[in-house]
């Protein structure tokens, strides 16, 4: 039996009945920041503890994409295919160009260095924005220990003139974020502080303005059981997150479709494969994959 939950008839139609939950690799501590590359038919995602970032491939499995990863947590693409990636031991947000060499995009605000950024997004104007709560530096388990220096921010990257913007200044420690298919919404999770506050562990939705503005930003879903880290959305706008019991389906309007159910904790996920149709979990010991009826922006 597949392992879903349908609470919407709806999403009946996003699944697949006879496709299977996929243990791809275990053995991790804690995986994060899964991000697909089509044109190299692999998956990248971060093991933070183990200071790793894995590449898994269909046919050839896993191996090692870069280690050390100076912590590296959560990852995309820019509009021109790069991996950005945050890291927590470097304290910074970096490209890697095609070479392999590494661009820092963002290590400072105001002069103070940054906490830990956690989740990254690119814009379709080229502008990149992150979260930066402190989870990589209160311990030394994901990074190194250290005192915070700024608050516990949302930033964005000026595609043009490359300065750094805090945009949103009201979390208590911002996670997760992508934008809607037509980027009028961004959403952002908040996982609390220290994970300990249960009370703000939701996700925010802001309205942005053509010019990158953000306006709102109501309670848009609290997920329980567990919290929001980190979400995708599909092509018709649906937000898929991560939950202690799996990853939820969420619709435009924040109404909870169905469930697909995995047996760990899942803190992130992507969409992949030939047609952006499977997803790819990220759940504490070990990456899954399931085929679905969607197709990832
Ligand atoms: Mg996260």
């Amino acid at each position: 039996m597949p392992p879903y939950e349908i609470i919407e008839p709806v999403f009946q139609d996003y699944i697949l009945g006879n496709a299977q939950l996929k243990q791809l690799a275990t053995g991790f501590d804690w995986v994060e920041g899964p991000v697909w590359f089509g044109d190299a038919g692999c998956l990248l995602f971060s093991d933070i503890p183990n200071d790793t970032i894995h590449r898994w491939t269909p046919n050839a499995g896993l191996s090692t994409y870069r280690a050390p990863s100076h912590f590296a947590n959560g990852h995309t693409r820019d509009r021109a295919g790069r991996l950005v990636s945050c890291e927590h031991g470097t304290r910074r947000v970096t490209r890697t160009e095609y070479d392999g060499t590494i661009t820092v995009l963002a290590d400072r605000y105001q002069g103070k260095r940054l906490n830990s950024p956690n989740d990254v997004v690119v814009k379709s104007d080229g502008s990149v924005w992150f979260t930066d709560p402190h989870y990589g530096i209160v311990s030394n388990y994901e990074g190194h220990q250290a005192e915070e220096e700024l608050p516990c921010n949302v930033y964005r990257i000026d595609p043009i003139t490359a300065t750094i913007e805090a945009v949103l200044t009201d979390f208590d420690c911002p996670n997760g974020l992508a934008f809607s298919p037509d980027e009028t919404v961004l959403y952002v999770a908040d996982t609390g502080r220290k994970f300990d506050r249960p009370r703000t562990q939701h996700i925010r939705a802001f309205a942005v303005a053509p010019d990158g503005t953000l306006s709102g930003g109501a309670v848009f879903h609290k997920i329980a059981p567990g919290a929001a880290d980190g979400f995708r959305v599909d092509t018709d706008g649906n937000l898929w997150s991560s939950a202690a019991d799996g990853v939820h389906c969420l619709s435009p309007a924040g109404v909870p479709l169905g469930k697909i159910l995995v047996p760990e904790l899942v803190s992130n996920l992507c969409f992949g494969g030939r047609g952006k149709h499977v997803m790819f979990i990220t759940a504490t010991t070990s990456v899954y994959s399931i085929a679905l009826i969607r197709a990832g922006v």
